[in-house]
């Protein structure tokens, strides 16, 4: 039966629970425990789909099509465990599922409250499906303190009191600020948060404390007496350099060990940590770097782009080398010409990313015909695939109102509202005034690569499948004749109708897909497609 390890953060946001949470499952899994990961969001959307991702970054889809938190994109790179909608719940879709049942009847007339209603749906959730399991981590999102997260709070306490201590944990995450004109770390914030927790009813047995230097021996004493806990189970948490060290970080101070023994599980013995160690070794002694301009909207909020900088990275290790990202805003280039080629001019690759709406995309277009002409490696990513197809039309087929109907009506549209698709057998149906909220195509689906294409070398398969959220599609109407102007449809939807792939055969490396494969990289197993990439930008910066 499953253990529950249940993560909060206190004092402030951003410490990196995620992180820890999916460093924490990834060495228990080195230790050969079968986990998975859960994430409770206290915010009243159903899910993150339809919030922009400067307020909330990256929307991640999971292969059964559920739009979620990017922390689940941590999880399956950590854990290589792919997620689903199981794994991610929001208040909004606890309490639309509790209404749900309210309006059919369910609740035979009592009276529907937060108390129990509400929090038995939360354990509902969190327990849904884990019998085979050895661990469940649930992360719980915000911090200590914030009203909306009470409901996740009374639910955890109610239910590590059902399970008992032998198969419940608390881990709190905490900060332990430097304060300079003192000269000392403060603790205060820490015995504070943990006294938050306690007046909802939840006592931590395990703190993990984030500091930017080392935390003395007396200062985690301090810690442990004021917090109930034993000194050995306040973890450091020290800053590092990159995410794929904190494994490694956390396991060197102990805190697998603690939670094991917390379990009265064996804790002797070392997990088998050598592909963090690769994974880090690779990271800090590159052979080289190459630059990849990434142009795209939402380059003020990087987390707008976290599995691709991640899958950019990845696909660094494949060739041993560092990729050095250039965010570029897309509409820079509207000036003209002459922006795109000052900024582009030396750059080893452009990446063309997912994106919504018409603002800056004359500035990402302008980005394709760059990489073209110029013959630089490209890759654009849905939206970045679009405005590739959208470039074809108008400078080579020669359409100049060729435009997708996400803009308005146009002349040609070469990118239009996908109203019906196939999902295996099953029709799937839309219409352009139906609900925005998870109505995308979203999830897995299949493509078949054409022969003799690159992205065929690229995946040394025939068939694949990769995750998708779009609500356009290009039109396969126009394939005669983009084709005729060189853009060739190298990857088709099973059933032949949906333009998944295309590229430029005669352009060193020009690759636009219509799906997110950035979404299934790990760090252990980059991405063919980013590798392909980045290997192509190293042959474009003669590195090799
Ligand atoms: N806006 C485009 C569409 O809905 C592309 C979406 C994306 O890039 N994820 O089809």
């Amino acid at each position: 039966m499953a253990r529950f390890v249940f993560i909060t953060g206190g004092v402030v946001s951003s410490l990196g629970k995620g992180i820890a949470a999916a460093s924490l499952a990834a060495t228990l899994q080195a230790r050969g425990y079968k986990v998975r990961l859960r994430k409770l969001d206290p915010y009243l959307n159903v899910d993150p789909g339809t919030m922009s991702p400067l307020q909330h970054g990256e929307v991640f889809v999971t292969d059964d099509g559920a739009e979620t938190d990017l922390d689940l994109g941590h999880y399956e790179r950590f854990t290589g465990v792919h997620a689903s909608k199981a794994d991610n719940w929001t208040t909004g879709r606890i309490y639309a599922e509790v209404i749900a049942a309210e309006r059919r009847g369910d609740y035979l007339g009592g009276t529907v409250q937060v108390i129990p209603h509400i929090t038995d749906k939360i354990k509902e959730g969190i327990q849904a499906d884990t019998d085979s399991l050895d661990f469940v981590l649930v992360e719980i999102g915000g911090t200590v303190g914030d009203i909306e997260s009470l409901p996740f709070l009374e639910a955890i306490r109610q239910l590590a009191n059902e399970l008992g201590p032998t198969r419940s944990l608390f881990m709190h995450l905490t900060l332990v600020p430097y304060i300079p004109a003192a000269g000392e770390l403060k603790t205060k914030p820490t015995q504070h948060s943990v006294k938050e927790l306690l007046g909802v009813g939840i006592q931590p047995q395990i703190l993990l404390c984030r500091c930017d230097r080392p935390i003395p021996e007396n200062e985690r004493k301090k810690i442990a007496l004021f917090c109930n806990v034993r000194p050995e189970s306040v973890i450091p948490a020290l800053d590092c350099s990159t995410i794929y060290e904190v494994p490694l970080n956390y396991h060197n101070e102990g805190l697998d060990r603690e939670v094991l023994r917390h379990f009265n599980l064996s804790f002797y013995g070392e997990p088998d940590m050598r592909r963090w160690e690769r994974v880090v070794s690779s990271i800090k002694n590159p052979e080289g770097e190459v630059t990849v301009a990434v142009v795209g909207k939402y380059t003020g909020l990087l987390d707008a782009y976290k599995s691709l900088g991640e899958a950019l990275a990845h696909g660094g290790f494949a060739h041993n080398v560092k990729v050095k990202l250039d965010w570029v805003d897309s509409e820079v280039f509207e000036a003209g010409e002459g922006e795109a080629v000052a900024r582009l001019e030396g750059v080893h690759g452009i990446l063309v990313p997912g994106g919504f709406g018409e603002r800056g995309t004359g500035g990402k277009i302008e980005a394709v015909r760059f990489a073209r002409e110029r013959k630089v490696p490209f890759f654009g990513i849905c939206f970045g695939m679009q405005m590739a197809v959208i470039e074809a039309a108008r400078n080579l087929v020669g359409l100049k109102g060729a435009s997708s109907t996400e803009f308005g009506p146009c002349a040609d549209p070469v990118v239009g509202l996908l109203t019906e698709w196939l999902r295996g057998n099953q029709v799937e149906r839309r219409n352009a005034s139906g609900d925005l909220g998870g109505t995308m195509r979203l999830g897995a689906y299949a493509a078949h690569l054409a022969e003799d294409s690159l992205v065929r070398a690229v995946y040394g398969q025939a068939d694949i499948e990769e995750r998708h959220r779009h609500r356009y599609e290009v039109n396969v109407n126009y394939r005669e004749r983009l084709e005729a102007a060189g853009l060739r449809f190298s990857g088709m939807s099973p059933d032949g109708e949906l333009p998944e792939i295309v590229e430029y055969p005669d352009h060193p490396w020009f690759i636009g897909v219509q799906f997110h494969p950035e979404l299934k990289s790990k760090p252990f197993a980059p991405h063919p497609l980013f590798a392909g990439f980045v290997g192509a930008a190293v042959r474009q910066a003669r590195l090799v």
